[in-house]
C-alpha cells in the first residue's frame, strides 16, 4: 500500500506567503526575497510529507496566487493588456491577479470566481482571439528539479485541459472549440517535456469531470486524452479528480490508458458504486481519496479500513489519497494553545492527515489490523461520547411544524402593510451593513481581546462610531440606516462566538484567495443562542434617529457554509439548529423596536452541488426553508431583507423568491445585468436592490452612472419594487470615498424621483 497527497497548503504554517507577498506589494522586499521565501516554504512542505512517509508528494501544488492563473500562464493564457505593461515576469503574473496602477498603466485584475463547491476563489483566465496558448513556462520543472535537489521524488501537478478549457473565458469573437488543438498541443508539449526530464508521475487535475457531462463533453474529453496520452512513453500518468464521482465518464475513463485514476469517496457518493458496477482495471492504480482535504475531523479508521479491505477483496492496487488538495483544512493543531486537548484529539489538519495517512498504509499492511495500536486509539476516540448534545435544541427542533417554514400573510398583503408602516419614499436607499472599518476600529477589538482595555471601554468607543456613523448617514440623506457592524470582525465568527455549540482556533488559517485567509469556526455540537447578540447594538443606534435603523444578522446557511460543518449529523439538521437560533434573534429585535432585519444569506449559492440533480433534495429543500424559518414569527409590518453576493444565481431565481424575504439586496454591478432579465422572466415578487456600484473597488461612481444603471434596472423591474444601494458592505472602503459614493447615490436617487 502506498500513498498519496493531492496537494499541500502552501500560505505557510504561519501564514509566511501572506506576509512576504504583502511586503512585495509594498515594496519593502524584492522579488529575489520574495521568491526564496517560497522556495523555504516549498521545501518546508516536501520534508514534512517525505518525513511523514508520503510515497506520491506533488510539486507545482505551490502557487504565488492561484494555481489556475499558474496553469494560464504556463499555457501562455495571458491578456495583451498585461503583456503591454511590459513588467518582470512576477509583476505580469501579479498584475493579473490583483490588477496594477502605476507609472506602466492602469488595468483591472482578472476576474475571481469560486473554486467549484469550495471557498476558495480562482482567478479565471481569458482566451483572446490572438491568444496563442502554448507551453511557454517552466514553473512545474523548476519545481521538480528543485525538490529532487533535496532529494525528494515528486509529481508534477497541472489543471489539466479538459477543466481548464471549461474554466476559461473567451472575450473576443472564437469560442473555446476555437482553442481546443492548440490546448491539445500545449498539453502533449508538456507532457513530452515531463518525458524529457524523466520524471515518472505526472498529475493532471480535473475536477470538472464531477459535474454534469453530456456526450459532447464527453467528446471533448476523450478527444483532449486521446490525444495527449498518445505521446506518452516512460512517465506515468494519473487523472486526479475530486469533489464528486465521475458517473458520466467512469465506463470511459477506465479503458484510457491512464496509469492512475484519482477518484473521490468522500463527496463521491456514487464512486464505489461505480467500481461494483463496472470493476477497476488491473493495469492501473485506484488513488483512493478517503482522507477528507476538506473538513478538520478525524479520519475514522474503521470505516476506512473496510472499505479499503473492500478494494483489497477485489484486487484493485490502491493507492491511498486526500479526497482533494489539502489546500481546504488548515496546517496543523500543533499552534493552537487555546482549545483543550481533549478537543483537539478530534481534529486532523494537514500534517495531522499526513499522519493518518501514514498509520492506514501500516494498517493495510498488517496482518490483523484491529490488534494495531493506532486502530485501538482511534476506534476508543469514535466510540466516546463527544459533549456536542443539546436536549433543549433537539426537543425544539422536533416540535418545529410546517406552519413555522411558512410567514403570514402573504407577500403581496404584507408588502402594503409595510409601506403604511415604514412610509418610505420610493426608490429608498440604503447600504448593505458595514462602514469603514477603519485602524481605531480593529484597534479597539484588539485591544479588548488582549485584555488591554475593559468592556465598558470597548463598548464606548464602538457606541461613539455607531453615533458618528448615524449622524453622517443622516446628513447625506440615506432612508434606511445602518448601525455600521463595527463590533463584527467577520459576519460568521461573529454570530459563531455568540452562539453555543461552535468552537474557534487562533492560527487554523485557509486560504480563501491570494493572500487573503480565513479562519473558519468549528461547528462543535448543537447550535443555540446563549443570549442576545446584536440587539443593544442596533436599539442604541435606533434611539439616536428618528429614521429607521435596519437590525443586521447572518442568515444559518452562510454560517455553516462559512464553518467547518460536523459529520455525525446532517448538514440539514446543523442549519435547522442554527435557523431557530437566528430566529431568537431576529423575534428579539423586532420585540425591541427595530422594523427592518435584514438576514445576510452572502454564501447561499456556494454550496448548491455540483450536478444539477442534485440541487433540489440536497440543498435548496433545506436551505430555503431554514431560512424561512428564521423570519416566518415576525409581524407583518417588520419588513425582512436579505443579500447575496456573487451574482451567479441566475438560475436558481425561484429558490431565492422562496426564500420569502420582502427585499433583497444583492451584488450586480460586474455582472451584465443578465440577472435583472431572468428576474423579469421569472416574475421576481422579492423587492429588488441590485447594486448600483461596485465595492471592491475605492473607485468613485459618479451621479450620472448611477442614475443610468438606475434607468437599466427600471426598464425590467417595477418601479414599485427598486431598492437603491451598493452592491455589498462597505467594510473594506476607506472613509472619503465612501462618502462621496453614498452621497452621489442618494444624489441619483432623488434624480429619479423627480422623473418619476
Ligand atoms: N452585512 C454585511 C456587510 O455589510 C454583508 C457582507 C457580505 O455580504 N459579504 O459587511
Ligand atoms: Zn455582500
Amino acid at each position: 500500500m502506498q500513498t498519496s497527497v493531492i496537494g499541500f497548503p502552501r500560505i505557510g504554517t504561519l501564514r509566511e506567503l501572506k506576509f512576504a507577498s504583502e511586503k512585495y506589494f509594498k515594496k519593502e522586499i524584492t522579488t529575489e526575497e520574495l521568491l526564496q521565501t517560497g522556495k523555504t516554504l516549498r521545501e518546508t512542505h516536501w520534508n514534512t510529507q517525505k518525513k511523514a512517509g508520503i510515497d506520491y508528494i506533488s510539486c507545482n501544488d505551490f502557487s504565488y496566487y492561484d494555481m489556475l492563473l499558474d496553469t494560464a500562464v504556463l499555457f501562455n493564457i495571458i491578456p495583451k493588456r498585461y503583456k503591454e505593461l511590459n513588467l518582470s515576469e512576477t509583476d505580469t503574473y501579479f498584475a493579473m491577479a490583483r490588477g496594477y496602477q502605476g507609472t506602466s498603466g492602469d488595468v483591472k485584475a482578472l476576474a475571481m470566481k469560486k473554486w467549484f463547491n469550495t471557498n476558495y476563489h480562482y482567478i479565471v483566465p481569458e482566451i483572446e482571439d490572438d491568444t496563442e496558448i502554448r507551453l511557454s513556462g517552466n514553473k512545474p520543472f523548476e519545481e521538480y528539479n528543485e525538490a529532487k535537489a533535496i532529494g525528494i521524488e515528486t509529481k508534477p501537478v497541472v489543471i489539466g485541459a479538459y477543466t481548464l478549457l471549461k474554466l476559461c473565458r473567451c472575450t473576443g469573437k472564437k469560442s473555446l472549440n476555437d482553442y481546443e488543438d492548440a490546448a491539445i498541443k500545449a498539453y502533449q508539449d508538456f507532457l513530452k517535456k515531463c518525458e524529457e526530464n524523466e520524471i515518472a508521475w505526472i498529475q493532471f487535475d480535473e475536477p470538472a469531470l464531477v459535474q454534469d457531462m453530456d456526450s459532447k463533453d464527453a467528446a471533448l474529453f476523450h478527444k483532449i486524452y486521446d490525444a495527449v496520452l498518445s505521446v506518452k512513453d516512460k512517465s506515468q500518468v494519473l487523472l486526479q479528480t475530486y469533489f464528486g464521482d465521475v458517473r458520466d465518464i467512469y465506463a470511459d475513463l477506465i479503458k484510457m490508458p491512464f496509469d492512475g485514476i484519482g477518484l473521490d469517496f468522500m463527496e463521491g457518493k456514487e464512486t464505489y458504486a461505480l467500481i461494483e458496477k463496472y470493476d477497476f482495471p488491473q493495469d492501473k492504480l485506484l488513488f483512493a481519496g478517503l482522507i477528507n482535504g476538506k473538513n478538520i475531523w478525524k479520519n475514522h479508521y474503521e470505516k476506512t479500513m473496510q472499505t479499503l479491505t473492500k478494494l483489497q477483496e477485489r484486487e484493485i492496487r490502491s493507492v491511498l489519497s486526500t479526497s482533494c488538495s489539502l489546500l481546504h483544512v488548515p496546517y496543523t493543531v500543533k499552534h493552537e494553545s487555546v482549545l483543550s486537548a481533549k478537543y483537539l484529539s478530534y481534529f486532523a489538519f494537514a500534517e495531522e492527515k499526513l499522519t493518518e495517512l501514514a498509520d492506514l498504509k501500516k494498517l493495510a499492511e498488517s496482518k490483523d489490523y484491529h490488534a494495531e495500536a493506532a486502530y485501538q486509539e482511534n476506534t476508543k476516540l469514535f466510540a466516546e461520547e463527544r459533549d456536542c448534545f443539546n436536549a433543549d435544541v433537539h426537543k425544539r427542533l422536533s416540535l418545529v411544524t410546517e406552519s413555522d417554514y411558512v410567514r403570514e400573510p402573504i407577500r403581496s398583503e404584507r408588502h402594503k402593510l409595510q409601506k403604511n408602516e415604514l412610509a418610505l419614499p420610493e426608490f429608498p436607499t440604503t447600504t448593505i451593513g458595514s462602514f469603514p472599518q477603519t485602524k481605531d476600529v480593529k484597534a479597539n477589538r484588539s485591544a479588548y481581546r488582549r485584555g488591554e482595555i475593559s468592556e465598558k471601554e470597548y463598548k464606548e468607543f464602538n457606541k461613539r462610531k455607531i453615533a458618528e456613523c448615524v449622524r453622517w448617514q443622516e446628513e447625506i440623506g440615506l432612508d434606511v440606516l445602518v448601525h455600521g457592524e463595527y463590533e463584527r470582525n467577520d459576519m460568521v465568527e461573529y454570530f459563531g462566538e455568540s452562539l453555543g455549540g461552535f468552537l474557534f482556533t487562533e492560527k487554523a488559517w485557509v486560504q480563501s484567495y491570494g493572500t487573503r485567509c480565513v479562519k473558519p469556526p468549528i461547528i462543535w455540537g448543537d447550535v443555540y443562542r446563549e443570549k442576545p447578540i446584536t440587539v443593544e447594538w442596533s436599539v442604541y443606534a435606533q434611539s439616536l434617529t428618528e429614521k429607521i435603523m435596519k437590525g443586521m444578522l447572518t442568515g444559518p446557511v452562510t454560517i455553516l457554509n462559512w464553518s467547518f460543518p460536523r459529520e455525525d449529523i446532517s448538514i440539514k439538521e446543523s442549519i435547522s439548529q442554527i435557523a431557530l437560533a437566528i430566529r431568537d434573534e431576529v423575534l428579539d429585535l423586532e420585540r425591541n423596536g427595530i422594523r427592518i432585519i435584514q438576514i445576510d444569506e452572502a454564501a447561499l449559492r456556494e454550496k448548491l452541488p455540483l450536478r444539477k440533480s442534485d440541487w433540489q433534495k440536497e440543498y435548496l429543500d433545506f436551505a430555503i426553508p431554514a431560512f424561512r424559518l428564521t423570519h416566518s414569527g415576525v409581524k407583518p409590518e417588520t419588513q425582512i431583507h436579505t443579500h447575496m453576493c456573487y451574482s451567479e444565481f441566475t438560475d436558481i431565481i425561484p429558490a431565492i423568491d422562496n426564500m420569502d424575504a420582502d427585499v433583497i439586496t444583492f451584488e450586480a454591478s460586474r455582472s451584465d445585468l443578465q440577472i435583472l432579465t431572468s428576474l423579469k422572466e421569472h416574475n421576481f415578487e422579492t423587492e429588488v436592490g441590485p447594486g448600483v456600484y461596485d465595492i471592491h473597488s475605492p473607485r468613485v461612481p459618479s451621479v450620472e452612472e448611477i442614475v443610468a444603471a438606475l434607468h437599466t434596472m427600471l426598464s425590467k423591474i417595477d418601479k414599485e419594487k427598486l431598492w437603491v444601494n451598493p452592491d455589498c458592505g462597505l467594510k473594506t472602503r476607506g472613509t472619503p470615498e465612501t462618502e462621496k459614493s453614498l452621497k452621489n447615490l442618494v444624489e441619483a436617487a432623488k434624480l429619479i424621483r423627480d422623473e418619476a
